[in-house]
């Protein structure tokens, strides 16, 4: 049985096979997804020792005080938090052999081919076509808003197969080479200045059949798990007390005692006091995914964390008053990953604003709690028996 002392023990063992002191970044991360050390819940041979996901901590730990170099996760986030559980749970074997180890070690990085200009939130409504021709499908079309793009080797994609059937079912899961002709990657400048993410023209993309994820027609069910993972990788990261967006405002607060007013340090302890709830939460919503995949609670989660980002990225700009507006870089720049530590009060109230948008709108997220947390009776959907062909664009 794998339990604490065992994982300890062989964590132990590979620090002492390969000092991180003496060993390539890249080698010493190999060498651990070997060891079963990378994600112990997933399956030996994968990365994994079939254990209990709370052990992983135990690890991590173990790593972090040897000093050990990690897999930089917020920069392969979409891999590891989306298309890894997909491909776990759908994908062949053949697949996750070929595809989980270098995602998980950082070497390939991955995209998300979801939204498109016709259908966001209305995601089955999508019009990306894949054809069959003989083993290999040949897709067509335009997504858009699809972060890292720029730096992805692979996508997880989904496309239309039949549109004679309603929307939600003529769907199908692939795993598209971003490196394949046909792919056109052209940037998106964002309300930062940054182009983080894009627009991708698909033009006769050839993807073989053995690049399915899950049966064909299936790919609505498929993407659940990505877009359920997704909320919850978006929203339910593990962050230490003040860590996060409150964290600057409060140290903003502490060193600058001639900012404060009455009316702001009223709003900040609110608002303090509602990020540890979230915070809190986070660590609830982690030990009931030790027990399976995430269901709507995600959802509730992501809802918190975008409303409570904007709010406080406003609260700092307030603080500071006119040197909250400044900002460092309105040039256009490319970055492989989001990231809100060490940059200024002014970057961090710009990119707030699209997380009430990314990962499903706001509005859609309070419609899934309403429906599958409280009960409440479903939007009315009108279009579900309607062949896709027959629907009105
Ligand atoms: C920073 C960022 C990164 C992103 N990265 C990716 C990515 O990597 N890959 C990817 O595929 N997509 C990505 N997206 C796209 C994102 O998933 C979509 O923008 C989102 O799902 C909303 O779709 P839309 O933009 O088409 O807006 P729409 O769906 O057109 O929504 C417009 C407005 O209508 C509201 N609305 C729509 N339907 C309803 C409803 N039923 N009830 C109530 N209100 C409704 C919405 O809440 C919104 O306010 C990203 C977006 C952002 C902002």
């Amino acid at each position: 049985m794998t339990d604490a002392a065992a994982v300890r023990s062989l964590t132990k063992e590979l620090l002492a096979a390969h000092p991180p002191a003496t060993t390539d970044r890249t080698d010493f991360l190999k060498a651990r997804f070997d060891a079963g050390l990378a994600w112990v819940h997933y399956p030996v041979g994968l990365g994994g020792l079939g254990a209990p996901r709370s052990l992983q901590a135990v690890v991590d730990a173990e790593l972090a005080a040897a000093g050990a170099p990690d897999n930089d996760p917020r920069r392969i986030g979409i891999g590891l938090g989306m298309a890894a559980p997909t491909i776990l749970r759908f994908g062949t074997d053949e697949q996750k052999q070929r595809l989980l180890r270098p995602l998980w070690v950082g070497e390939e990085v991955w995209c998300q081919l979801f939204s498109e200009p016709g259908a966001g939130s209305d995601l089955a409504a999508l019009g990306t076509r894949a054809v069959r021709d003989g083993d290999t499908w040949v897709v067509d079309g335009q997504k858009v808003w699809t972060s890292s793009a720029h730096v992805a080797r692979w996508a997880i994609l989904i496309a239309r197969t039949d549109p004679t059937l309603p929307k939600h079912q003529g769907i199908t899961y692939f795993v598209c080479d971003m490196t394949d002709p046909g792919v056109e990657v052209r940037p998106l400048r964002q309300i930062t200045g940054e182009a983080e993410f894009n627009e991708v023209f698909l033009t006769g993309v050839r993807i073989p059949d053995s690049r399915r994820l899950g049966a064909v027609g299936e790919g609505w069910k498929v993407a659940q798990t990505t877009l359920m993972n997704e909320r919850v990788s978006i929203g339910g990261s593990r962050i230490p007390r003040e860590g996060g967006m409150i964290g600057p405002v409060a140290r903003t607060w502490r060193e600058r005692p001639g900012l404060r007013t009455h009316d702001l340090h009223q709003r900040l302890l609110d608002l303090w006091v509602e990020a540890e709830v979230a915070r809190l939460a986070g660590e609830r919503l982690r030990q009931q995914l030790v027990a399976g995949q995430p269901g709507p609670e995600g959802s509730g989660m992501k809802l918190a964390f975008a409303r409570l980002n904007q709010e406080i990225s406003g609260l700092e700009v307030e603080l500071r008053g006119e040197e909250g507006l400044l900002y460092d870089d309105w040039t256009m720049r490319r970055p492989e990953l989001v990231d809100f530590t060490g940059r200024d009060a002014g970057y961090r109230y710009l990119r707030s604003k699209g997380n009430s948008i990314e990962g499903g709108t706001s509005e859609v997220l309070l419609n899934i709690v309403a429906e599958r947390v409280l009960g409440l009776p479903s939007e009315p959907r009108s279009d579900k028996d309607i062949a896709w062909k027959d629907l009105a664009r």
